[in-house]
């Protein structure tokens, strides 16, 4: 498989930053739902654990950290996926 792009969207954490869950509370986005859907093969998919990593079934998006961070896996830029997430500030 092709390689893919792999971003964190969440606000004040970096991929190369530590998760500390402990660390700037105030400043979390509250996650409700994690969930994109996928603009090739219009699969909808949604991370609901921190270690739960979903694939659609075609294989160009990717989600994973459930309520604790927003990751998103794509094949060749945002458009690939509809973000479907519900986020609190
Ligand atoms: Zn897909």
């Amino acid at each position: 498989m092709a390689r893919l792009w792999d971003i964190n969207l969440t606000r004040n954490k970096g991929l190369d930053e530590e998760v500390d869950n402990n660390k700037d509370v105030d400043y979390m986005q509250i996650i409700i739902k994690n969930c994109i859907k996928c603009n090739n093969c219009g699969d909808v998919i949604e991370s609901t654990s921190v270690h739960d990593f979903k694939m659609c079934s075609c294989g160009r998006v990717g989600v994973d950290g459930g309520r604790e961070y927003l990751r998103r896996l794509f094949a060749d830029g945002q458009d690939d996926f509809e973000e479907l997430s519900v986020v609190q500030e």
